[in-house]
């Protein structure tokens, strides 16, 4: 009985697969969602429908090693993590390729990973979470759990970590994966090819060391690896794969080693930054922001031109990035100024500039640290009056940009100064009411008519 129920699941189960998107459940087991979060997706492979169970109880233990390291264990609110149940008709890995496994990871496989101990030939590309778009699972981070005991790990794309059970490999390659740090060390024979930045050097050349700001002026270069020498920041030989001729920055290092150790301190800020400077908004910003009205100058060629109202620049708040801003109006920094600047209060015309900075302890190198500087040109002399409507409680904030109060009608139009209708959108709410803002095209939009008001409803996102 329980053979044929199981022969019915598998049948099933090749039914749902041979679609041309398989999507699985992917719940959200911990964390927040949206916003300026990373999203973190674990993946089952080698699991069968009746070990569910010992997968869940597996990725566990994989957060809690997570969370018990420098530096997730600081940023662990920074993630959304999700947990999608991709069974396998066969528990643990075969040495034989066949499609019964997700990712199809195969045991003792050849090329190009036998260090591994297994090869995953991702035969299945085409999966998706539930209710997702499938650039969730293709752009975000992603830990696959390999339901056996092997001696390593690979990472695929700098995104796709394929771990054993046993997590020896989990923090080093979500190092990969979260950092994009290249290997620290030395076997290999040279065969792969890296990149010389973050924290492996090609170079000995003090002023070309990626990991220059570390450097104290009293460590020779290159540093010896003696006992003097055990827990500073230097130039050490042997790293990415070979022994001579590639450098790394301390004699330890989770890059190096593998198992349960730390990253070295290079290593720690570039998963900082990297962590810090996640945006995941596909808008262009550097570092993480809310919004933004009116947009920024986008082309230098193209400046965003403010003739009056406000400036509005608003980050996410809660527990998210600790990103701070700052305002400069023609080169001088302007105090006092929060995420609203009233543009009739700045002194003249000319470039003024919010600077959005995301910074940490963890960071010493300034070119890592997440950075992103927004310009508008201010030209209140080119400004034209605004042709004020006549709806009670709605505020002009900017050329394009009107406050609704709560409970007053959200209108969907304004007027161009030529008079033509501008569809206006909700851009954001605040304790204030709705923001709302129209075509950035139309420099001067007239408060609403009566008449431009096409729904009763107190805002909504539309
Ligand atoms: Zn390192």
């Amino acid at each position: 009985m329980n053979r044929i129920l199981g022969s019915l699941a598998s049948a099933l189960f090749l039914c749902l697969a041979a679609r041309s998107h398989a999507a699985f459940d992917c719940p959200l087991i911990e964390g927040k969602e949206g916003g300026d979060r990373i999203p973190l997706i674990f993946y089952a492979v080698g699991y069968t429908q009746s070990e569910r169970a010992s997968y869940e109880a597996d990725v566990q233990a994989a957060l809690d090693l997570l969370w018990m390291h420098v530096p997730y264990r600081q940023f662990r609110h920074r993630f959304s993590v999700y947990r999608a149940w991709t069974p396998s008709l066969r528990s643990g890995l075969s040495d034989q390729s066949d499609d019964s496994t997700f990712l199809r990871a195969v045991e003792r496989g050849g090329y190009p990973r036998t260090e591994a101990g297994f090869v995953v030939f991702r035969g299945d590309t085409n999966y998706a979470c539930k209710g997702r778009d499938q650039a969730f699972v293709i752009y975000n981070a992603g830990i696959a759990l390999v339901n056996a005991d092997l001696p390593g790990a690979v990472t695929y794309d700098r995104r796709l970590s394929v771990v054993p059970r046993n997590l020896h490999a989990l923090l080093h390659e979500f190092g990969h994966a979260i950092g994009f740090l290249v290997d620290e060390y030395e076997t290999g024979g040279g065969s792969g090819s890296i990149s010389p930045f973050n924290n492996v050097s090609l170079t000995i050349n003090r002023d070309s060391i990626p990991w220059k700001a570390w450097i104290d002026d009293s460590i020779p270069i290159p540093t010896p690896a003696t006992a003097k020498y055990a827990d500073v920041v230097g130039v050490f030989e042997g790293a990415g794969y070979v022994s001579t001729g590639r450098y790394r920055s301390e004699q330890q290092c989770q890059m190096r080693t593998g198992g349960f150790g730390v990253y070295c301190r290079v290593c720690t800020q570039v998963l900082v930054s990297s962590i810090l400077g996640w945006t995941g908004d596909g808008a262009g910003h550097q570092v993480a922001v809310d919004n933004v009205w009116p947009p920024a100058t986008w082309v230098a060629s193209q400046p965003s031109i403010l003739t009056g109202g406000n400036v509005f620049v608003h980050r996410f708040s809660q527990d998210s990035l600790p990103v701070s801003l700052r305002w400069r109006f023609l080169g001088n920094w302007l105090p006092d100024v929060r995420e609203t600047l009233d543009v009739a209060s700045l002194p003249g015309d000319g470039v003024l500039e919010a600077v959005l900075e995301a910074n940490s302890p963890f960071i010493r190198d300034p070119v890592k640290i997440p950075r992103d500087t927004l310009r508008w040109t201010v030209r209140k002399a080119a400004g034209t009056q605004a042709r004020f409507g006549r709806l009670d409680g709605i505020r002009r904030m900017g050329p394009a940009m009107f406050m609704v109060p709560h409970g007053v009608p959200v209108p969907q139009w304004a007027r161009s100064a030529n008079g033509k209708r501008v569809p206006l959108k909700v851009v954001a709410r605040t304790a204030d009411g709705w923001l709302l803002g129209g075509t950035y095209g139309f420099a001067v939009l007239s408060l609403p008519d009566p008449s431009d008001v096409k729904t009763e409803s107190d805002g909504g996102l539309r």
